[in-house]
């Protein structure tokens, strides 16, 4: 948290309540975000208009006019607020600070005033996030040198050749090598255990035991899973549990409820470190070899 589909929702956040309106003031409380800005600080930004925003897997490129185009990272606790002069507000990511509470929070660390009143409140309870702050004509560069994959949704979606290859060469959990930003970029915990369920395949399946079959399933449940978390604004998942709406999420976060497809009980295990939730019955354990 925040994954793809908040991200991407925090995207468009910012494409449609702040493009066109012009930077007054900017109130940056936390300057160790900016830690590895090749523009240290946020100033320049006054005076300054949204362009649009960006998104390359987790990383979101908010473009400024005068050439200037800020990257942020959510990582695990980031969350942006947009509350326009009337009250009306935009919230998205991490669910602290509440999206209906007060803000300023206390973990809001930096607040963007624009001429028309509205305000944007970037918070973090963990402080893992991060801004970095460019020239335009550098961003793209900066993107590509995090040497993200092919996404699992949208228009770098990933050719399913080349995740068939990038899985039979591991023998790790299908999970793990799922999560990995190198196999397929913008998958996170819950829409990993999401995917596989829909896929019916069990976490720990060795990535290369996958029959031809069980791959084309993955293949279209990847995106499946993500676009249905965009659709909601990113899956309503607060304090590791889950509010499914539309029978979505269906395993994650629903330790002890009933599957909506077969109504056996969701249980939570360990894959690869990570807290995994399955249904025992959709999605088999691996014979043991
Ligand atoms: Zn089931």
């Amino acid at each position: 948290m925040p994954e793809l589909p908040e991200v991407e929702t925090m995207r468009r956040i910012v494409e449609r309540e702040l493009t066109g309106r012009t930077l007054e003031s900017v109130d940056l409380r936390l300057p160790k975000l900016l830690r590895d800005s090749p523009i240290a600080d946020l100033s320049p930004l006054v005076g300054r208009r949204v362009v649009g925003a960006r998104r390359r897997a987790k990383v979101l490129a908010i473009d400024w006019s005068g050439d200037l185009t800020l990257l942020a990272h959510f990582k695990l606790a980031g969350q942006l607020a947009v509350i326009h002069a009337d009250g009306s507000r935009h919230v998205a990511g991490h669910p602290v600070p509440a999206p209906d509470g007060d803000y300023p929070h206390k973990a809001t660390h930096v607040i963007y005033r624009f001429a028309d009143g509205t305000t944007l409140y970037h918070s973090d309870i963990r402080q893992f996030g991060w801004l970095r702050l460019m020239p335009t004509a550098d961003a793209e560069q900066a993107l590509a040198a995090f040497g993200f994959a092919d996404e699992g949704v949208g228009p770098n979606l990933i050719a399913a050749d080349t995740l068939r290859q990038r899985l039979a060469r591991r023998r790790i959990p299908i999970k793990q090598a799922l999560l990995d930003q190198a196999v397929v970029a913008g998958l996170g915990n819950i829409y990993v255990d999401e995917a596989l369920h829909e896929a019916r395949l069990h976490p720990a399946r060795p990535a290369n035991s996958l029959t031809d079959d069980e791959f084309e399933r993955l293949y279209a449940a990847i995106p499946w899973a993500l676009e249905r978390g965009i659709a909601q604004g990113g899956a309503k998942i607060i304090h590791g549990r889950a509010y499914p709406a539309d029978g979505f999420p269906a395993v994650h976060g629903r330790e002890g409820e009933a599957c909506f497809r077969c109504g056996a009980t969701i249980v939570k295990t360990r894959v690869g470190g990570r807290g995994t939730y399955l249904c025992p019955v959709c999605q088999p354990e691996p014979a043991a070899s």
